[in-house]
């Protein structure tokens, strides 16, 4: 009995599992788009602790060179022209900006 019960619930948890990662993917399918997140402001307050620019090359304290399409936290796709980065979670940034926080990819 305990055999069933548990072979029942495993299927429901599996069938949960392959709809939660099937569903974006109809909806997507179906034209249904999923909206990106905003773009950080370089008015933000943590932007301005971490002295953000949209233009790398306009930064005083960047290192030469660095900007967040080179950096290790940002999770934008190669070639991107922004995308998400790990400290500004729920935004994106410019793949030509850069911040503080620069860390170089490996
Ligand atoms: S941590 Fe990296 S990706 Fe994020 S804003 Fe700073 S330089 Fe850009």
């Amino acid at each position: 009995m305990n055999e069933k019960i548990d072979s029942q619930r495993r299927r429901l948890l599996v069938n949960a599992a392959v709809g939660a990662v099937m569903a974006p993917l109809a909806l997507s399918s179906l034209g249904v788009a999923f909206a990106a997140a905003p773009l950080l402001s370089p008015d933000d307050p943590t932007a301005k602790s971490l002295e953000y620019v949209e233009d790398a090359s306009k930064s005083k304290s960047a290192k030469k060179g660095s900007h967040c399409g080179s950096c290790a936290l940002y999770q934008g796709a190669a070639g991107s022209t922004q995308g998400g980065c790990a400290i500004f979670a729920g935004k994106e940034v410019k793949a030509t900006g850069v911040c503080d926080s620069w860390t170089p990819k490996a």
